[in-house]
């Protein structure tokens, strides 16, 4: 079996980054907006911030205590000039998540706008699409994954990978099928499937038995289970079935983390 790992494909994708950089106009700043409290947030965070640091990428965290806290902060990023993104960190209560939509579509780094999400769908101009799920595509095209008249079936139908992998599967002339918590007979869909992409977070679940002989899988999960990151596929029991499969670490989390400074720059130019 291939291990589809993700370090080559993010090298790739950082080495255009200086080049870049230098022939910004503006430079580039973020603002991550929370709510204080989440401890696995603040990890994620701590990368975010670190990852900006090694690039010269201006950061700016708020964790605020209360909704209107937040909502204060939020308005004065959205008009603040040297802001070039803007990002929330969930999770957060309904009514903040509403904000989402009220980010300039320009400043919306993580493309989970309406503007971008709206323009994605309907293959309208180069819009910022979410990392994670653009880190799918960035892999199958790095191993020259060819998806034309592929059945691909996408467990999981979150704003971040589900839903803006249809438009980019389907840009790939894949058939595609979206599962989630309320499908039927879901190992039916996954064993008739050439490419799986699994986005649940649950450790080890898809197994041998659920796929069919040569399947290609993509693992988006990231799960800790007894002290370790696993992703959503039993990576040790399809080893014999499948014929490639990213790596939990090592996959998908990994080009994901290159992808942000991706859009970050991209926001800028
Ligand atoms: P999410 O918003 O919680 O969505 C999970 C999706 O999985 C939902 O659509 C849910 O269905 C579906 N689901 C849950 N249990 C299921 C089951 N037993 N059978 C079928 N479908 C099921 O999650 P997310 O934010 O998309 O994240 C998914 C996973 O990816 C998590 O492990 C997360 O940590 C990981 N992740 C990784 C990266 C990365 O960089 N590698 C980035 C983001 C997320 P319903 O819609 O019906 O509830």
């Amino acid at each position: 079996m291939q291990i589809l790992e993700g370090k080559s494909v993010a090298e790739k994708i950082r080495a255009t980054f200086e080049n870049r950089l230098q022939k910004l106009i503006v430079k580039p700043k973020i603002a991550v907006l929370g709510i204080i409290g989440d401890e696995a947030s603040e990890v994620y965070i701590k990368r975010i911030e670190k990852n900006c640091e090694k690039y010269g990428i201006g950061f700016e965290l708020k964790m605020a205590e209360t909704e209107d806290e937040f909502k204060k902060y939020f308005y004065k990023v959205k008009e603040d000039k040297n802001i070039t993104g803007i990002m929330f960190q969930q999770p957060l209560p309904n009514e903040l998540l509403n904000l989402i939509d009220e980010i300039p579509p320009e400043k919306d780094i993580e493309g989970v706008g309406i503007s971008n999400m709206g323009k994605l769908f309907i293959g309208k101009g180069d819009v910022l699409i979410p990392c994670t799920s653009k880190a799918v595509i960035e892999i199958l095209d790095y191993y020259n994954i060819d998806l034309t008249g592929k059945k691909v079936v996408v467990v999981g139908r979150s704003n971040i990978v589900g839903k803006p992998l249809i438009p980019q599967l389907l840009a790939k002339n894949a058939t595609v099928t979206i599962c989630h918590s309320k499908t039927q007979n879901l190992k039916e869909e996954t064993k008739n499937a050439d490419v799986v992409i699994m986005a649940i977070g649950k450790p080890r679940f898809l197994k041998r038995e659920d796929i069919k002989d040569g399947a290609i899988l993509i693992d988006v999960g990231i799960n800790v289970e007894d002290g370790k990151i696993v992703g959503d596929i039993d990576f040790e029991d399809i080893q014999e079935k499948a014929s490639a499969c990213t790596p939990v670490p090592g996959g998908i989390g990994t080009v994901t983390n290159a992808l942000l400074i991706d859009n970050i720059i991209k926001s800028c130019e």
